[in-house]
C-alpha cells in the first residue's frame, strides 16, 4: 500500500439555490489555509452576484477568487505550488473544464467543484453529471422549500410572479424575475411540448 498517495482527489458540491453551497466551499477553503495549504479558488465571471475578486456566500462570509471564462485561462493561474483548487458555479464553464479538473487531480492536487446539478427545469445541468460521476466525494445539499418549509433541492425560477415554462428563453427581456428553493412537491414547471414528444 503507497503511503504517500501522489494522485489528488474531486470534491463536488452540488444542490439548489440557497442551499449553501458557495457557504460550504468557502469553509473547506479557508480550512485547508487554515492548515497551512496552498490555495486558489475561482469563479466564472458571469457570476455577477459579488465583485470579481471573491467568492461571497448568501450568509455574508467571502474568499479570495479569480473570475475566469474558461479552463484555459484558470489553468494560467495553477502552478506546482498550488494544493487546492476551489470552482465555483463550475455549472456556467465550457467542456473543457473537465479534462482540466482531471488532469489537476492526476497532478496530485485536491479540486473542489461547486455547482448547480439541476436547470431551472428541473433537468441535469450541462457538465454537473459527468463531474459527479468522475467525484471521490460527492456533497449534495438541501435548501429549505419556501412554501411548506420541507428539503428543497429545485430551484424554481418565476417570471413576473409566475412559475417559468420550460421554453423559456434564459434571459426574458424586460421582466422581473427571480428565483426560489422548492422541494419536490412545489416545485412547477410547464415542460410543455418538449416533453410530450418523447411520451
Ligand atoms: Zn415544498
Amino acid at each position: 500500500m503507497k503511503n504517500n498517495p501522489t494522485k489528488g482527489t474531486l470534491e463536488v458540491i452540488c444542490g439548489s439555490m440557497f442551499s449553501g453551497k458557495s457557504e460550504e466551499l468557502i469553509r473547506r477553503v479557508k480550512r485547508a489555509s487554515i492548515a497551512q495549504q496552498s490555495t486558489r479558488t475561482f469563479k466564472h465571471h458571469f457570476d455577477n452576484r459579488s465583485s470579481n475578486d471573491q467568492v461571497n456566500s448568501h450568509d455574508g462570509s467571502s474568499i479570495e477568487a479569480i473570475a475566469v471564462d474558461n479552463a484555459e485561462s484558470m489553468m494560467k493561474y495553477i502552478n506546482n505550488s498550488v494544493e487546492v483548487v476551489g470552482i465555483d458555479e463550475i455549472q456556467f464553464f465550457p467542456k473543457d473544464i473537465i479534462p482540466a479538473v482531471w488532469d489537476l487531480v492526476q497532478s496530485g492536487k485536491r479540486v473542489i467543484a461547486v455547482g448547480l446539478d439541476l436547470d431551472f427545469r428541473g433537468l441535469p445541468f450541462g457538465i454537473m453529471p459527468t463531474l459527479l460521476a468522475l467525484a471521490d466525494h460527492v456533497t449534495k445539499l438541501k435548501a429549505v422549500c419556501v412554501k411548506c418549509t420541507k428539503d428543497a433541492h429545485f430551484s424554481q425560477r418565476l417570471v413576473n410572479g409566475k412559475p417559468a415554462k420550460a421554453s423559456d428563453p434564459v434571459i426574458v427581456i424586460g421582466a422581473q424575475e427571480c428565483y426560489e428553493a422548492r422541494c419536490r412537491d412545489c416545485f412547477s414547471i410547464d415542460h410543455g411540448p418538449i416533453f410530450t414528444i418523447n411520451k
